[in-house]
Protein backbone atom coordinates (compact mmCIF):
# COMPACT_ATOMS: atom_id res chain seq x y z
CA UNK A 1 0.00 0.00 0.00
CA UNK A 2 3.07 2.29 0.70
CA UNK A 3 4.80 1.68 -2.48
CA UNK A 4 1.39 2.00 -4.32
CA UNK A 5 1.27 5.61 -2.89
CA UNK A 6 5.15 6.36 -3.19
CA UNK A 7 4.38 4.95 -7.57
CA UNK A 8 1.35 7.29 -7.54
CA UNK A 9 3.55 10.33 -6.22
CA UNK A 10 6.48 9.52 -8.89
CA UNK A 11 3.71 9.53 -11.38
CA UNK A 12 2.61 12.95 -10.77
CA UNK A 13 5.82 14.30 -10.28
CA UNK A 14 6.86 13.33 -13.83
CA UNK A 15 3.04 13.74 -15.88
CA UNK A 16 1.91 17.41 -14.36
CA UNK A 17 3.06 20.13 -14.05
CA UNK A 18 0.85 21.87 -11.75
CA UNK A 19 1.78 22.56 -8.14
CA UNK A 20 3.44 19.15 -6.76
CA UNK A 21 1.86 19.08 -2.83
CA UNK A 22 3.03 16.36 -0.54
CA UNK A 23 0.08 17.72 2.37
CA UNK A 24 -2.64 14.70 0.86
CA UNK A 25 -2.70 11.44 2.23
CA UNK A 26 -3.55 8.57 0.59
CA UNK A 27 -4.55 4.65 2.10
CA UNK A 28 -5.65 2.49 -0.19
CA UNK A 29 -4.87 0.21 -3.57
CA UNK A 30 -4.98 2.05 -7.35
CA UNK A 31 -5.83 -1.06 -8.97
CA UNK A 32 -9.21 -1.95 -10.68
CA UNK A 33 -11.66 -2.58 -8.42
CA UNK A 34 -10.03 -0.42 -5.75
CA UNK A 35 -11.18 1.88 -3.07
CA UNK A 36 -8.84 4.39 -1.72
CA UNK A 37 -9.11 6.98 1.60
CA UNK A 38 -7.34 10.66 1.39
CA UNK A 39 -6.93 13.54 3.57
CA UNK A 40 -6.07 16.62 2.87
CA UNK A 41 -6.76 19.07 6.18
CA UNK A 42 -6.89 22.35 4.07
CA UNK A 43 -9.06 20.67 1.25
CA UNK A 44 -12.26 22.93 0.67
CA UNK A 45 -13.61 21.15 -2.82
CA UNK A 46 -11.94 17.63 -4.20
CA UNK A 47 -13.13 16.38 -7.91
CA UNK A 48 -12.32 12.57 -8.82
CA UNK A 49 -12.71 13.10 -12.30
CA UNK A 50 -16.13 14.22 -12.62
CA UNK A 51 -17.05 13.82 -9.51
CA UNK A 52 -17.39 16.30 -6.45
CA UNK A 53 -16.73 14.56 -3.34
CA UNK A 54 -17.66 14.76 0.13
CA UNK A 55 -15.07 15.80 2.64
CA UNK A 56 -15.28 15.23 6.52
CA UNK A 57 -14.06 18.32 9.36
CA UNK A 58 -10.77 16.91 9.25
CA UNK A 59 -10.24 16.86 5.52
CA UNK A 60 -11.36 13.04 4.78
CA UNK A 61 -12.59 11.63 1.18
CA UNK A 62 -13.33 8.22 -0.51
CA UNK A 63 -13.00 7.24 -3.90
CA UNK A 64 -12.78 4.02 -6.14
CA UNK A 65 -12.46 2.39 -9.41
CA UNK A 66 -14.93 0.15 -10.91
CA UNK A 67 -14.61 -3.23 -12.51
CA UNK A 68 -13.29 -1.77 -15.98
CA UNK A 69 -11.77 1.71 -14.75
CA UNK A 70 -9.92 3.34 -17.30
CA UNK A 71 -6.15 3.30 -17.62
CA UNK A 72 -5.40 6.74 -15.55
CA UNK A 73 -8.07 9.46 -13.58
CA UNK A 74 -7.63 12.98 -12.31
CA UNK A 75 -7.56 14.20 -8.93
CA UNK A 76 -8.27 17.39 -8.02
CA UNK A 77 -8.24 19.51 -4.96
CA UNK A 78 -8.98 23.07 -4.74
CA UNK A 79 -7.61 24.83 -1.06
CA UNK A 80 -8.70 28.03 0.68
CA UNK A 81 -8.38 30.10 -2.33
CA UNK A 82 -9.40 28.82 -5.84
CA UNK A 83 -5.93 29.65 -7.68
CA UNK A 84 -4.59 27.23 -4.97
CA UNK A 85 -5.22 23.83 -7.08
CA UNK A 86 -3.20 20.43 -6.61
CA UNK A 87 -3.93 17.89 -8.96
CA UNK A 88 -3.04 14.12 -8.63
CA UNK A 89 -2.84 12.08 -11.82
CA UNK A 90 -3.43 8.39 -11.01
CA UNK A 91 -2.61 5.27 -13.11
CA UNK A 92 -5.11 2.53 -12.48
CA UNK A 93 -3.57 -0.88 -12.62
CA UNK A 94 -5.71 -3.40 -14.44
CA UNK A 95 -7.03 -6.84 -12.85
CA UNK A 96 -6.99 -10.02 -14.63
CA UNK A 97 -10.38 -11.68 -13.60
CA UNK A 98 -11.71 -15.33 -12.97
CA UNK A 99 -13.93 -16.56 -15.51
CA UNK A 100 -16.01 -19.40 -13.86
CA UNK A 101 -18.16 -21.61 -16.48
CA UNK A 102 -20.98 -23.82 -15.21
CA UNK A 103 -22.69 -25.87 -17.21
CA UNK A 104 -25.11 -28.52 -16.82
CA UNK A 105 -27.49 -26.39 -14.42
CA UNK A 106 -31.75 -26.46 -14.72
CA UNK A 107 -32.67 -23.66 -17.31
CA UNK A 108 -34.67 -21.90 -14.54
CA UNK A 109 -31.71 -21.50 -12.17
CA UNK A 110 -29.94 -19.25 -15.41
CA UNK A 111 -32.96 -17.75 -16.86
CA UNK A 112 -35.96 -16.96 -14.66
CA UNK A 113 -39.39 -17.20 -16.27
CA UNK A 114 -41.82 -14.78 -17.70
CA UNK A 115 -43.86 -14.81 -14.24
CA UNK A 116 -41.12 -13.43 -12.14
CA UNK A 117 -40.59 -10.35 -14.64
CA UNK A 118 -43.24 -8.16 -12.78
CA UNK A 119 -41.42 -9.25 -9.38
CA UNK A 120 -37.89 -8.64 -10.69
CA UNK A 121 -39.02 -5.54 -11.79
CA UNK A 122 -40.20 -3.96 -8.61
CA UNK A 123 -37.30 -5.35 -6.60
CA UNK A 124 -35.22 -3.53 -8.69
CA UNK A 125 -37.03 -0.09 -8.36
CA UNK A 126 -36.61 -0.42 -5.16
CA UNK A 127 -33.23 -1.22 -4.76
CA UNK A 128 -32.15 1.92 -7.02
CA UNK A 129 -34.47 4.22 -4.77
CA UNK A 130 -32.55 2.88 -1.66
CA UNK A 131 -29.46 3.25 -3.53
CA UNK A 132 -30.57 7.09 -4.93
CA UNK A 133 -30.86 8.28 -1.24
CA UNK A 134 -27.81 10.27 0.71
CA UNK A 135 -26.94 9.77 4.35
CA UNK A 136 -24.03 11.98 5.30
CA UNK A 137 -22.65 11.19 9.14
CA UNK A 138 -20.80 13.66 11.07
CA UNK A 139 -18.23 10.29 11.56
CA UNK A 140 -16.18 9.83 8.69
CA UNK A 141 -16.00 5.88 8.59
CA UNK A 142 -12.11 5.05 8.50
CA UNK A 143 -12.38 1.59 9.50
CA UNK A 144 -14.50 -1.30 8.59
CA UNK A 145 -14.58 -4.91 9.51
CA UNK A 146 -15.59 -8.52 7.76
CA UNK A 147 -19.25 -8.63 7.91
CA UNK A 148 -19.25 -12.44 8.74
CA UNK A 149 -16.68 -15.61 9.38
CA UNK A 150 -16.50 -18.80 6.81
CA UNK A 151 -15.10 -19.78 3.57
CA UNK A 152 -14.78 -17.04 0.79
CA UNK A 153 -16.70 -18.82 -1.61
CA UNK A 154 -17.09 -16.54 -4.55
CA UNK A 155 -15.16 -13.30 -5.48
CA UNK A 156 -15.40 -9.55 -7.12
CA UNK A 157 -14.98 -9.08 -10.68
CA UNK A 158 -15.17 -12.92 -12.22
CA UNK A 159 -17.11 -13.71 -15.00
CA UNK A 160 -19.87 -16.15 -14.68
CA UNK A 161 -20.74 -18.28 -17.80
CA UNK A 162 -23.84 -20.10 -17.06
CA UNK A 163 -24.79 -22.85 -19.15
CA UNK A 164 -22.92 -21.04 -22.59
CA UNK A 165 -25.13 -17.72 -21.21
CA UNK A 166 -22.37 -14.77 -20.13
CA UNK A 167 -23.74 -13.40 -17.17
CA UNK A 168 -23.14 -10.57 -15.20
CA UNK A 169 -19.53 -10.13 -13.78
CA UNK A 170 -19.67 -11.04 -9.83
CA UNK A 171 -19.80 -8.08 -8.21
CA UNK A 172 -19.09 -9.14 -4.37
CA UNK A 173 -17.85 -11.26 -2.07
CA UNK A 174 -19.20 -14.25 -0.96
CA UNK A 175 -18.50 -15.68 2.02
CA UNK A 176 -19.97 -19.14 2.52
CA UNK A 177 -21.42 -20.03 6.70
CA UNK A 178 -23.69 -21.73 8.30
CA UNK A 179 -26.83 -20.72 8.20
CA UNK A 180 -27.91 -18.19 11.68
CA UNK A 181 -24.15 -17.67 11.66
CA UNK A 182 -24.55 -13.67 12.64
CA UNK A 183 -23.62 -11.19 10.56
CA UNK A 184 -22.29 -7.30 11.31
CA UNK A 185 -22.54 -3.82 10.34
CA UNK A 186 -18.69 -3.19 8.17
CA UNK A 187 -18.84 0.25 9.84
CA UNK A 188 -21.64 3.04 11.40
CA UNK A 189 -23.98 4.18 9.01
CA UNK A 190 -27.59 4.41 8.19
CA UNK A 191 -29.72 1.48 6.86
CA UNK A 192 -31.14 2.45 3.73
CA UNK A 193 -32.91 -0.55 3.17
CA UNK A 194 -34.08 -3.54 5.07
CA UNK A 195 -36.49 -5.75 3.15
CA UNK A 196 -37.43 -9.32 2.36
CA UNK A 197 -38.33 -11.75 -0.46
CA UNK A 198 -36.91 -10.40 -3.65
CA UNK A 199 -36.80 -12.54 -6.10
CA UNK A 200 -32.38 -12.38 -6.66
CA UNK A 201 -31.24 -10.97 -3.57
CA UNK A 202 -33.94 -12.38 -1.27
CA UNK A 203 -33.22 -10.58 2.28
CA UNK A 204 -31.55 -7.43 1.85
CA UNK A 205 -30.27 -4.87 3.69
CA UNK A 206 -28.59 -1.66 2.45
CA UNK A 207 -26.19 0.86 4.87
CA UNK A 208 -25.27 3.91 3.54
CA UNK A 209 -21.80 5.14 5.50
CA UNK A 210 -21.88 8.57 3.99
CA UNK A 211 -18.96 9.98 1.46
CA UNK A 212 -20.55 8.03 -1.26
CA UNK A 213 -20.14 4.77 0.15
CA UNK A 214 -22.94 1.74 0.68
CA UNK A 215 -22.41 -1.37 2.23
CA UNK A 216 -25.33 -4.58 0.73
CA UNK A 217 -26.00 -8.23 2.41
CA UNK A 218 -27.86 -10.33 0.65
CA UNK A 219 -29.50 -13.66 0.56
CA UNK A 220 -29.79 -13.12 4.66
CA UNK A 221 -31.83 -15.51 6.93
CA UNK A 222 -33.12 -12.97 9.54
CA UNK A 223 -32.82 -9.01 9.34
CA UNK A 224 -32.57 -7.28 13.36
CA UNK A 225 -32.71 -3.88 12.23
CA UNK A 226 -35.25 -1.73 10.57
CA UNK A 227 -35.16 0.68 7.78
CA UNK A 228 -33.92 4.55 9.17
CA UNK A 229 -32.28 2.47 12.05
CA UNK A 230 -28.60 4.04 13.06
CA UNK A 231 -26.25 1.61 12.98
CA UNK A 232 -22.70 1.00 14.33
CA UNK A 233 -19.65 -0.64 13.06
CA UNK A 234 -20.00 -4.32 14.83
CA UNK A 235 -23.89 -4.15 15.34
CA UNK A 236 -25.43 -7.53 14.47
CA UNK A 237 -27.69 -6.89 11.82
CA UNK A 238 -29.04 -10.04 10.78
CA UNK A 239 -28.07 -13.70 10.08
CA UNK A 240 -26.33 -15.97 7.21
CA UNK A 241 -28.70 -17.54 5.01
CA UNK A 242 -29.76 -18.78 1.14
CA UNK A 243 -32.80 -16.62 0.45
CA UNK A 244 -33.06 -15.51 -2.68
CA UNK A 245 -31.51 -16.88 -5.85
CA UNK A 246 -28.42 -19.24 -3.80
CA UNK A 247 -27.39 -22.47 -3.74
CA UNK A 248 -26.40 -22.27 -0.42
CA UNK A 249 -26.02 -20.57 2.60
CA UNK A 250 -23.60 -17.73 2.13
CA UNK A 251 -23.23 -13.76 2.57
CA UNK A 252 -22.97 -11.72 -0.68
CA UNK A 253 -21.59 -8.47 0.09
CA UNK A 254 -21.15 -5.75 -1.72
CA UNK A 255 -19.65 -2.19 -1.89
CA UNK A 256 -20.52 0.64 -3.72
CA UNK A 257 -18.90 3.81 -4.30
CA UNK A 258 -21.15 6.15 -5.68
CA UNK A 259 -23.23 3.41 -7.09
CA UNK A 260 -20.09 1.78 -9.19
CA UNK A 261 -19.37 -1.40 -7.11
CA UNK A 262 -15.97 -2.44 -6.02
CA UNK A 263 -13.91 -5.13 -4.30
CA UNK A 264 -15.10 -5.43 -1.29
CA UNK A 265 -11.52 -7.21 -0.38
CA UNK A 266 -9.98 -3.61 -1.33
CA UNK A 267 -12.24 -1.98 1.58
CA UNK A 268 -10.64 -4.52 4.19
CA UNK A 269 -7.07 -3.82 3.67
CA UNK A 270 -7.50 -0.32 3.84
CA UNK A 271 -8.30 -0.40 7.76
CA UNK A 272 -4.81 -1.93 7.96
ZN1 LIG B 1 -22.28 -13.68 -4.69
Amino acid sequence: MFYKTIISFVIIFFSTSISFSNDTTFNGKFVQGGIVIGQNKSAKKIFFDDNRLQISKDGYFIFGFGRNHKASSTLKIIKDSNDDVIKYNFDIEKTIYKIEKINGLPNKMVTPGPEFYKKITEDRALIKKSMNKKYIGDKFPLTFIKPTEGRISGIYGSQRILNGIKKNPHGGLDIAAPEGTPIKATSDGKVMLAAKGLYYTGNIVIIDHGYGLKSMYIHMKDININNGDLVKQGQIIGTVGSTGRSTGPHLHWNIYWNKIRVNPEMLLTISK
